[in-house]
């Protein structure tokens, strides 16, 4: 190796999660903070999949929130009106649902 050009490299560097997860690697930085960690990922405890882009997941939780709503909803002039948010919650539901498979998709297809 060439002197003089090579970071100091630490055999022992920490690495802490903000899960509470820390494990130690070999880096140049001696200390390393992140955010989600193999521990904490989803993908690696099998747990729900809720790494969300644009809000989308807070959507459809509003969206279910507002159709329990509706649904209480069963005389009187409300019926109809309730229907019809029903058919637009039904809609905006598929749309989102369409979005997320889009996104789903490998993108390296084109
Ligand atoms: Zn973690």
């Amino acid at each position: 190796m060439k002197k003089d050009i090579h970071p100091t490299y630490y055999a022992d560097a920490k690495v802490v999660c903000a899960c509470g997860h820390s494990f130690t690697i070999g880096s140049t930085v001696k200390e390393i903070h992140v955010e989600i960690c193999s521990n904490c990922h989803p993908f690696y405890t099998g747990k729900e999949r809720l790494v969300d882009t644009a809000g989308r997941v807070d959507r459809f939780k509003k969206l279910t929130e507002q159709k329990a709503k509706v649904s209480k909803t069963r005389k009187g002039k409300a019926v109809k009106k309730a229907k019809a948010t029903e058919r637009k919650i039904a809609k905006e539901k598929e749309k989102i649902k369409a979005e997320i498979k889009e996104n789903s998709k490998p993108k390296n297809k084109k």
